[in-house]
C-alpha cells in the first residue's frame, strides 16, 4: 500500500505513470482541499477534481485542470450578464455573515458567480453541481468525493484532506486574499506577506486519511506552501507523518521552480525557496527525490533522476526513483 498527498500539478502528473510502479489498487491519494471555493453556490475543488478527471482520462493536460476539450457557454453567459447589468469581472466575496452561514465546509471561501472570476466548463461545472448537491442531500465530501470516483471509474482510491474547511488565505499589502483570488485572478502578482490556513485548527483529517497515513507517504512535486500546507496545518496529520516513511519529489532544481507560485510563497512565509527549503518545511521526511541537475546535500537520503515530467514515461522514471527512495528508508 502507498498514499499519494496531492496538489493540483505535481502529484497528478506524478500520478500519469505512478501506476506502472504501484498497484492502483493499493494506491490512495490524498488531495488538499484548501484551494477549494463555493462559487456561485457550487463547492469547486479544483485538487481533487484534477486528480478525478487525470484518473477519468478527461483532463486537460495543458493546463492540469478542467475536461479536455470542455466548452464554457455558461461561463460565457454569465460574463455577458454581468457586463450588461454593469458589474466588474473581478472576484466578489459574499459579505462577512454569509461565509460562515450555511454548509460548513464552505466557509471563508464563498464567492458570488456574478461574472464568475474562475473559469468553469460546462462539463466540469455538473461535476460541481452534483458535488454540491450531494452534500446538500447530507453527504460528507469524503462520501460525495467516493461517489464522484467511481463514477469516473477511477483506479486509486481518492480522497479529501478533511471533512473540514481549511481555507488558503495569501496576506498581501491590501490585506488578506483567498488562494483562488491570489492565484487566478491576480495572476501571483501581489506581494506575499503571510499564508493563513483558516479553520485548520480545528479541521480534522478524515479517518480514511488517517488510515491511509499509515502506510509509506509520498509527496509529489508539489508547491509546499498551499499544496501540502493545508494539510500540515492540521495537527494530527503532522503528527501522522512523522512516525510514518515519507518519501518527497522536489518541486524546484535547487531554486528554479518548474512552474507555478512555489517560490513567490516559500519567500512570503520566510523559507528559502529552493529544494533546501524544501527539505527544511519537510522536517518528517525520510529521503528525497532530487533532479539529477541538483547539487543540493541535504541530511537524508537522496535518489536523483531527471524530475521533469512530460507523459506517462517521465513520471514512471521519478516513481521508480521514489520506489528506490521508499525502499531505503521503509
Ligand atoms: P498547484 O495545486 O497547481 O499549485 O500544484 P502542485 O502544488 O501540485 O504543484 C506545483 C508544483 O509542481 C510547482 O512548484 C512546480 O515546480 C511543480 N512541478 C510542475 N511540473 C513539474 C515537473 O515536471 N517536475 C517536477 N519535479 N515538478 C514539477
Amino acid at each position: 500500500m502507498v498514499t499519494f498527498l496531492a496538489g493540483g500539478t505535481g502529484t497528478p502528473k506524478l500520478l500519469d505513470g505512478a501506476d506502472r510502479v504501484f498497484d492502483p489498487a493499493a494506491t490512495t491519494v490524498v488531495a488538499n482541499t484548501g484551494d477549494d471555493v463555493e462559487l456561485g453556490g457550487f463547492l469547486v475543488c479544483p485538487d481533487v477534481d484534477t486528480v478525478l478527471f487525470h484518473g477519468g482520462g478527461v483532463l486537460d493536460t495543458e493546463t492540469w485542470w478542467g475536461i479536455d476539450g470542455d466548452t464554457t457557454a455558461t461561463h460565457e453567459e454569465l460574463h455577458l450578464l454581468a457586463d450588461a447589468a454593469g458589474f466588474d469581472p473581478g472576484p466578489r466575496y459574499l459579505d462577512d455573515d454569509a461565509q460562515t452561514a450555511g454548509r460548513d465546509i464552505a466557509r471563508w471561501r464563498r464567492f458570488s458567480g456574478v461574472a464568475e472570476f474562475m473559469e468553469i466548463g460546462d462539463r466540469d461545472r455538473a461535476v460541481h453541481l452534483t458535488r454540491t448537491s450531494l452534500l446538500d442531500e447530507g453527504r460528507s465530501l469524503t462520501a460525495v468525493t467516493r461517489t464522484l470516483a467511481s463514477a469516473f471509474d477511477l483506479d486509486v482510491e481518492l480522497l479529501p484532506m478533511s471533512d473540514d474547511p481549511v481555507a488558503t488565505m495569501v496576506h498581501t499589502p491590501g490585506g488578506p486574499v483567498h488562494f483562488q483570488e491570489y492565484w487566478v485572478h491576480r495572476r501571483a502578482e501581489p506581494e506575499v506577506r503571510d499564508v493563513e490556513f483558516r479553520g485548520a485548527d480545528s479541521a480534522e483529517p478524515t479517518a480514511a486519511v488517517l488510515d491511509a497515513l499509515d502506510e509509506p507517504v509520498v509527496i509529489g512535486p508539489s508547491n509546499p506552501i498551499t499544496s501540502i500546507g493545508p494539510m500540515l496545518a492540521m495537527d494530527a496529520f503532522a503528527d501522522a507523518l512523522a512516525s510514518t516513511p515519507v518519501v518527497a519529489v522536489s518541486p524546484f532544481v535547487e531554486r528554479e521552480v518548474f512552474s507555478g507560485p512555489a517560490a513567490e510563497l516559500m519567500a512570503g512565509v520566510g523559507r528559502e525557496p529552493s529544494t533546501a527549503g524544501v527539505a527544511d518545511a519537510y522536517g518528517f521526511a525520510d529521503a528525497f527525490v532530487l533532479d539529477e541537475a541538483d547539487g543540493t546535500e541535504l541530511d537524508r537520503p537522496v535518489v536523483r533522476t531527471d524530475t521533469r515530467m512530460d507523459g506517462p514515461d517521465d513520471a514512471e522514471r521519478v516513481a521508480r526513483a521514489v520506489e528506490r527512495a521508499l525502499a531505503e528508508v521503509a
